[in-house]
């Protein structure tokens, strides 16, 4: 039985979806084995209903006894009923049970979960895909977490074609609330000691520790990796009492949110591969925000693309682009403009300085005058077109990434991307 969950928390209220999976992990390990790890399956990170990072999750678990199925349901709706923050209006849980699948339901399934991912769903297409397959669940309220539970189930029941992983530290229920004690030099020495088979734990340039949330979520920290790396780091980190712990299995540092697209096909709240040239210099808008503007050469389309504040360093890389350098771009598309993740600079323009002439004696001509030209002081020789010198970019070719801090859960850290023909920058 695949069991999916989704929108249980709230912004103000706390709670955590993945909080429930941990402790339904404990409770039901008495009617069976996981078939596989817990799944935390992060889905398009444009939804406006999103309580911080619209994650969903499922277990995956063979259950002993036939007779035991309705046990294990009540058992996961007491939680989710018991946990839920149901009084939040944004708060409205979904609960999905997956038993076998057939090949034509397996194939809608993995189409709906990629669209959860990649797209907007409707409340309605989870409902008619779950009545269609005769599949049961529970939706609270709205329901609209149906959505959420039924595409983390999908992904269970197809399998995951990428994946890394995350473990996540829960603090005691008396500690919540309170601020977090968690030992920054540790964490500074797991990340040393584990990267690149962690990543995303602290912002060495913005001297950030980024895997401590903030917020009322019993969350205390979460590490994010390959799976060796992830326990390795696990064993150096000194904290307050941890409650319990969970590895879960995840699409995060993946980029299954990005559709490779063109210019002019692009939609709001979906996010992108996007081929263009620059066609306006950036420029520092108020609040500190870096935009200019690109081109698809073929139908002429023009997006403008953010490099917003909070990706802070980033913004450096992006102020040197210069008009006619071609780019890729990622990221998502609101308000008509792409919200920079990633940009692969795959063609730097030459830019020329324009200086006085050099001489044949090989001094440099001074000017003779407004618009006469030039003239060496020494040979009297005269010279009326100045030369153009190349200026060498300081930027270098490939892909440059948002700093840590900065980072969306989904999005693939560059430290993840293989060196194909283009080098990368991972920003850490
Ligand atoms: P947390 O990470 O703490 O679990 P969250 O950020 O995941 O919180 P939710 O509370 O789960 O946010 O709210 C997201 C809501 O959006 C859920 O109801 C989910 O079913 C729904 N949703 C997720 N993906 C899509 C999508 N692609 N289209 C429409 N609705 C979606």
């Amino acid at each position: 039985m695949i069991i999916g969950i989704d929108d249980t928390d709230s912004r103000s209220d706390g709670g955590c979806t993945t909080y429930i999976a941990a402790v339904l992990v404990e409770k039901l390990e008495k009617y069976g084995d996981l078939v596989d790890y817990p799944l935390l399956i992060r889905l398009n990170p444009n939804i406006r209903y999103k309580t911080r990072g619209n994650g969903a999750v499922a277990i995956n678990m063979e259950i002993d006894g036939a007779s035991e199925e309705d046990e294990v349901k009540e058992v996961v709706l007491d939680e989710v009923r018991l946990q839920s923050k149901l009084s939040d209006e944004n708060t409205n849980p979904g609960v999905v049970f997956l038993d076998d699948a057939t090949s034509d339901m397996r194939n809608n399934l993995k189409s709906f979960s990629r669209r959860a991912m990649q797209d907007i769903l409707r409340i309605k297409d989870a409902k008619d895909l779950l009545n269609r397959y005769n599949i049961d669940f529970c939706g609270f309220k709205n329901g609209r977490g149906l959505i959420g539970a039924l595409a983390a189930a999908a992904v269970a029941s197809n399998g995951i074609p990428d994946h890394t992983f995350e473990a996540i530290t829960y603090r005691m229920p008396v500690s919540i609330g309170t601020p977090r004690v968690v030992d920054a030099e540790s964490i500074r020495d797991a990340d040393m000691r584990t990267y690149p088979r962690t990543w995303d734990t602290v912002d060495i340039k913005n001297k950030a520790v980024v895997c401590v949330p903030r917020g009322r979520d019993p969350v205390l920290f979460g590490i994010r990796g390959e799976v060796g790396g992830v326990i390795d780091a696990l064993e150096h980190i000194r904290s307050e009492r941890v409650e319990r712990v969970i590895l879960f299995k995840t699409n995060q540092g993946t980029d299954m949110h990005l559709i490779r697209s063109t210019i002019d096909r692009t939609r709001g709240g979906r996010s992108y591969i996007l081929r263009g040239m620059v066609s306006s210099a950036p420029r520092t808008i108020h609040g500190g925000h870096v935009i200019f503007e690109i081109t698809d050469p073929q139908s002429g389309s023009r997006i403008d693309c953010a490099a917003f504040e909070p990706t802070k360093n980033f913004r450096g890389i992006i102020r040197q682009l210069a008009v006619g350098d071609r780019v890729v771009v990622c990221g998502s598309v609101d308000d008509g403009t792409v919200h920079l993740e990633k940009i692969k600079i795959e063609h730097l323009t030459t830019l020329y300085e324009i200086k006085n002439p050099v001489c044949a004696c090989g001094r440099r001509m001074k000017s003779a005058g407004s618009e006469q030209g030039y003239r060496c002081k020494r040979c009297k020789t005269t010279s009326l077109v100045p030369d153009r010198v190349p200026i060498k970019r300081s930027l270098e070719y490939g892909w440059y990434e948002v700093p840590p801090s900065a980072r969306r859960h989904i999005a693939k850290p560059l430290v993840r991307c293989a060196v194909g023909s283009y080098p990368v920058h991972p920003d850490r």
